[in-house]
């Protein structure tokens, strides 16, 4: 990109904040929400290379759901009992949190639960097993038989499955837009972060349109944060998903968010009919990597043979809309948070690895107190860098599976 003489005679002046965010995604927007709330009067930038949501938090579904997979054996296996415990507790706060600072209704919050169903024997089982565990730590689930998940979602062929009532939705690029406009924030859409350095006190940040001093930063990039800082490659990786919507259906069938099969389908229908598929990832996981913003018909015709196979009622109602989005997949499927070397007081975060909204709003809080000077807030070691996996050096090593 070239910019003119003329351009450049005319570029604002090197602008000041006290903290830039980079990224106008959900992260970057939660934590100027709660850098606002914490110190007013603070000079808050925010910088996206795009609009407000245009990378995968206006892509995704809107699926508020706890813990790091929804499924509480697997996050055990996956994390120790301790660590998972905790994992769905802050999730569990993000919905709460969620519901007491905000107005849900701006962001069309639906309070519906979720639905957790099994795609193997195996599956299920292990999801009726985390019921007792679920219910010790005082969160509210209900075990259903596979006739009970298919009479709830007048559906076939699903297993049984967890209903959880806590779980939820909303609509992300309302949820995204709002968070900026309560932040108060200055904020510049269509200026991409091209380079950062550091500068007397804190960083300069370099955009075609001029440059910004900032006395902190936060690269709230996810998937898109090695092209910014190379050296994070081994920590997050780009990973494509595929979404579709149908035409408004007569009848509303679905009540609640759908996760099924270890979270390789998802759905929804909204309260005009419309119905929102997404997944099939698994089936297609040499392809759904990197940055290309396309739909593949391979994967599509997948989506469409799974809605024929659990709703044949809904044969014949047409496609309106298909889409992809870039996640940041991280090694072990679990945000990550670490300073920017050689910037102190400085952080980036990535890797929500499918999960973002689940995480969102308690997360923005959590960088906002990090940014603020907090040396270990609450949750912090859940998601600090220090000691955890790397992605191989290979190009070419498997793409991580896990949703
Ligand atoms: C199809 C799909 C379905 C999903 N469904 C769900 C779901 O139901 N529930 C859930 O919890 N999660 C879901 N996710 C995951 C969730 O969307 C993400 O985890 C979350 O949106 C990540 O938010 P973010 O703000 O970190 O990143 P992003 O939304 O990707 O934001 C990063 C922003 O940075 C901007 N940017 C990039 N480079 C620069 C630069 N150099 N300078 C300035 N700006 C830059 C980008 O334009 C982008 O807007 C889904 C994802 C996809 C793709």
């Amino acid at each position: 990109m070239t910019r003119s003489y003329w351009q450049r005679q005319h570029q604002a002046a090197e602008r000041i904040a006290d903290i830039a965010i980079v990224g106008g995604g959900v992260i970057g927007c939660a934590t100027a929400f709660w850098l606002r709330r914490l110190r007013p009067q603070l000079r808050l930038m925010l910088l996206e290379a795009s609009a407000l949501a245009d990378g995968a938090s206006g892509r995704n579904a809107g699926f508020i759901l706890p813990g790091a997979s929804a499924d509480f054996l697997k996050d055990c296996r996956r994390y120790g009992e301790t660590r998972a415990r905790r994992l769905w507790q802050f999730t569990r706060e993000n919905r709460s949190l969620l519901l007491r600072e905000l107005d849900p209704a701006a962001f069309d919050w639906e309070s519906s639960g979720a639905l957790i169903v099994a795609g193997s024997a195996e599956e299920e089982a292990r999801l009726q097993q985390a019921v007792a565990l679920l219910r010790s730590d005082g969160i509210p689930v209900i075990f259903l038989t596979s006739a009970e998940v298919n009479r709830r979602l007048q559906a076939q062929g699903y297993r049984g499955g967890l209903y959880l009532p806590e779980g939820g939705c909303l609509d992300p690029v309302a949820f995204v837009r709002y968070l900026a406009i309560q932040s108060t924030a200055t904020v510049l859409t269509h200026h991409p972060v091209l380079a950062l350095m550091p500068c007397n006190e804190g960083v300069r940040l370099e955009t075609p349109y001029g440059a910004i001093r900032a006395g902190q930063v936060l690269l709230a990039l996810n998937a898109y944060l090695p092209r910014l800082l190379p050296e994070t490659a081994a920590y997050v990786r780009p990973v494509r998903a595929q979404m579709l919507a149908t035409e408004p259906a007569r009848q509303r069938w679905i009540p609640c968010p759908v996760y099924s099969h270890e979270g390789f389908f998802y759905l929804r229908q909204l309260r005009d009919g419309t119905l929102l598929l997404g997944g099939a990832r698994h089936l297609h996981l040499e392809e759904e990597v990197g940055y290309d913003d396309v739909t593949t018909e391979a994967l599509q015709a997948d989506l469409e043979r799974y809605l024929q196979a659990y709703f044949p009622q809904t044969t014949g109602l047409r496609v309106r809309c298909r889409w992809s989005g870039t996640m940041g997949f991280s090694p072990d499927g679990l945000p990550m948070i670490d300073q920017i070397p050689g910037l102190p007081g400085s952080y980036w975060v990535a890797g929500f690895t499918g999960h973002g909204m689940g995480y969102s709003f308690r997360m923005g809080r959590l960088l906002a107190e990090l940014l603020l000077g907090q040396p270990q807030p609450e949750g912090y070691d859940l998601f600090a860098r220090n000691g955890r996996a790397v992605f191989a050096k290979d190009a070419s090593a498997p793409n991580p599976a896990h949703p």
